[in-house]
């Protein structure tokens, strides 16, 4: 339901993240997560059903440790129940990938099937864990999340915001988008991607808008926006009113 993305130079990723998502809750959710990517190169989840009091208990309890470069979900369930488990980020390749999604994957029912015959296992009810686990064998095959993204979005059929980040690929956060909305937010030596730009409007007021299936890199000092087939495209910076 909502979405926020964040690589930077500080290790302020768990504030953005929070941040972020407590300006999204207006949308409504039913669950809430994050993972961070830590100092020692850790991918790092915490995810709870309710409110995002519940998420922010646990991380008071049970801090993750403080990193650069990450990802947060509200979620606003339509594939199994408001749990812990079905809440966002899934996982992937041992542990290594996190991935949050809005909208529905339509087909993937099959591509669970695929994956269960070739021996994957699934943690949660979702569609999402599907794009996830595919993510991650993807991953492992072309070593590169960019890559690994525009294989896999050539399999889903459906409405998707996706955002992932990879251990092996730190300071780097990917996402990708069909008929649901992905927004960049341009910092200085920091980027932001967000549902929409509440979720970074406390950092940044210049934003680029992504286009209908289109795939986003984001570092702290580069943004790169592609087809889905890996082709470059131009983008159109654009401040966000004050009043937003
Ligand atoms: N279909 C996904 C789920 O049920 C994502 C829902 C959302 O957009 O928050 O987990």
């Amino acid at each position: 339901c909502g979405i926020v993305g964040y690589v930077g130079g500080t290790n302020k990723a768990v504030e953005v993240l929070m941040g972020g998502l407590r300006r999204l809750e207006y949308r409504g959710y039913d669950s809430a997560g994050i993972a961070v990517i830590d100092e020692a190169g850790v991918l790092n989840s915490v995810k709870r059903a309710g409110k995002l009091a519940m998420l922010s208990t646990e991380l008071q309890n049970h801090p993750v440790n403080p990193g650069r470069t990450g990802i947060g979900h509200t979620r606003w369930a339509t594939h199994g129940g408001p749990t812990d488990e079905n809440a966002h980020p899934h996982l992937a390749d041992n542990g290594k990938l996190a991935l949050i999604h809005n909208g529905i994957i339509e087909n993937f029912g099959p591509l669970k099937a695929e994956l269960l015959a070739e021996g994957y296992a699934f943690e949660s009810e979702t569609d999402t864990e599907v794009a996830a686990v595919l993510l991650g064998r993807e991953y492992q095959r072309v070593g590169d999340l960019g890559e690994a993204f525009r294989s896999v979005v050539a399999r889903l059929d459906g409405a998707f915001t996706l955002l992932a980040v990879h251990q092996d690929q730190p300071g780097v956060v990917v996402g990708a988008r069909r008929n649901s909305p992905l927004v960049i937010g341009l910092g200085d030596g920091e980027n932001f991607l967000g549902s929409d730009v509440a979720a970074f409007i406390e950092y940044t007021r210049r934003a680029v808008a992504i286009g209908q299936d289109q795939i986003v890199t984001i570092t702290p000092e580069s943004v790169t926006v592609t087809d889905f087939f890996g082709t470059p495209v131009e983008v159109e910076e654009f401040d966000v009113a004050w009043d937003a």
